[in-house]
């Protein structure tokens, strides 16, 4: 797409140090990180959502368990732990239109959300 940053970064338009790469997906350090360990994972192809995939996308679904695995064990967090995490959508808060994980670690994380209120739970 082109006025796509993730789309960009994905084909070589904007220069960027990979610390992952096939022919399917890209991962690069996130720039403003959360955690020691911060990278982003995405698709070279444009896909805005995980409900964007269809059967073209195989070869990134089939990239992305490796890209995980080996990206954990060279950022060392693979014995400790990491959370992988995906904004999808308005809710789920995502800020870059472009289909992307995050692979977060280094740290304890704490829990995965904040309860909204004791009330509801929820
Ligand atoms: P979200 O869409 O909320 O899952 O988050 C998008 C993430 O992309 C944020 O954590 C940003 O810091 C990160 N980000 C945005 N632009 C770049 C970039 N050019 N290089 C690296 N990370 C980026």
């Amino acid at each position: 797409m082109a006025d796509c940053v993730f789309c960009k970064i994905g084909a070589g338009q904007i220069p960027t140090q990979f610390v992952w790469q096939d022919e399917h997906a890209v991962a690069f350090r996130d720039i403003r990180p959360l955690a020691p360990t911060h990278v982003v994972i995405i698709p070279r192809r444009h896909a805005q959502t995980f409900g964007d995939l269809g059967d073209r996308d195989s070869g990134f679904l089939s990239s992305l368990g490796k890209a995980i695995r080996e990206i954990a064990e060279a950022e060392g967090v693979a014995a400790t732990g990491y959370r992988i995490l995906s904004n999808n959508g308005h809710d789920g808060g995502q800020e870059v239109p472009h289909l992307h994980l995050h692979l977060l670690g280094g740290r304890e994380l704490g829990p995965m959300l904040v309860r909204r209120s004791k009330e509801s739970g929820v």
